[in-house]
């Protein structure tokens, strides 16, 4: 089968044949019909793994946002069969530690990063396996297609556990989102969709654009303006309920927390850059003087997955409509490259894999 493959921190990535997986007793293996490109992916092609869990062998296929069919499956798999529609959440848990047991599998100490670890090669490729797949594999909806699907990947899923069931935001609630890169967006529309009122930021135009266009009520640019807690104080009348840091710069997390009102709750979804390696300096007596909670949050337990899927299926999210790009395997090094300088919009997929 073909895959992508990192042979050398960024350059280009190698598109060559490699064996195809088998499935483990537990595991299946799913043909992949659409995988979203991500800043994550972007964190590992640079060797960005120093601080984060973004750390990647060279040799690994990278891609952890795949939507498929099941092809194969082990002996012991007993709820999935070959030919069902699957989405795989990229943090994939052991199934049978406390966390997953408990239903919070996204926080599973046992489990895997799919595409980050050399023993769970990612899906930039034609076929990718799943360890755990009665517990990990997430049946699709008819109604849900494979780009939409793959356009949850850890971004939209992320963002919604962030919002829904971390921060549990209320209908009314008036929600900062900081960053409109896919995640930043992801968070606009899914805050707008559960009946919160939503300020966007950040310091590109056509992100904003698109952000007005998922349901932003309000929007900063941040370059044109000189304070921006300031802003969204003043567009809230004193602050917001809930605030996302999306893009994980000490900018935007300390605006984040910043632009809160008394008992506000900044939630940390984007991961640091190579300029913060993990660490940012927050006003901590001011958090304290003013009862703020500070979260964070990655990805979404497998079995929440219905949740987000009903509210798709029935229309009220869209993630399809993130989607800015497809593109063959061979053109995923060039939009990798492209997050470099923030080049890219929305969510970009690859959707063909084959020659
Ligand atoms: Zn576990
Ligand atoms: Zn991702």
């Amino acid at each position: 089968m073909r895959a992508a493959v990192l042979e050398s921190y960024d350059e280009p990535l190698a598109v060559r044949d490699c064996d195809p997986p088998t499935p483990d007793p537990d595991g299946a293996v799913v043909a992949v019909e659409a995988c979203g490109i991500c800043r994550s992916d972007w964190h590992a092609w640079q060797g960005h793994g120093d601080w984060a869990d973004d750390d990647v062998p060279i040799g690994q296929v990278l891609g952890h946002e795949p939507a498929g069919r099941v092809v194969e499956t082990g002996d012991r798999v007993t709820t999935v069969s070959s030919g069902d529609r699957v989405v795989v959440p990229f943090n994939l848990g052991d199934g049978t530690c406390g966390y997953c047991r408990n239903g919070h599998g996204n926080v599973c100490t046992g489990g895997w990063a799919l595409g980050f670890e050399s023993d769970v090669p990612g899906a930039f490729a034609e076929r990718v396996a799943v360890p755990q797949a009665d517990y990990n594999l997430v049946g699709l909806p008819d109604s849900v297609d494979f780009d939409a699907a793959a356009a949850l990947g850890c971004r939209y899923v992320t963002a919604f556990h962030a919002l829904a069931h971390r921060a549990d935001i209320a209908a009314g609630d008036r929600v900062a989102v900081h960053g409109c890169g896919g995640l930043g967006l992801a968070a606009v529309q899914i805050a707008s969709a559960l009946g919160a009122s939503v300020i966007a930021v950040d310091i590109r135009e056509d992100p904003l654009a698109m952000a007005r266009d998922v349901g932003a009520n309000t929007v900063v640019d941040a370059s044109a303006v000189a304070d921006v807690p300031a802003a969204i104080e003043a567009e809230t009348d004193g602050g917001a309920e809930v605030s996302v840091d999306a893009l994980g710069r000490a900018e935007t997390c300390r605006n984040s927390v910043r632009c809160l009102r008394p008992r506000g709750t900044h939630v940390q979804v984007g991961l640091t850059t190579d300029a913060e390696r993990g660490e940012v300096a927050l006003p901590t007596d001011w958090i304290t003087r003013w009862d703020i909670d500070v979260l964070g949050s990655r990805g979404m337990p497998p079995s929440r997955y219905d949740d987000l899927l009903r509210l798709v299926a029935d229309g009220t999210l869209n993630p399809g409509a993130l989607v800015t790009r497809r593109v063959a395997l061979e053109a995923v090094s060039e939009r990798l490259a492209a997050m470099t300088d923030y080049g890219t919009d929305g969510i970009e997929l690859v959707t063909e894999f084959g020659r």
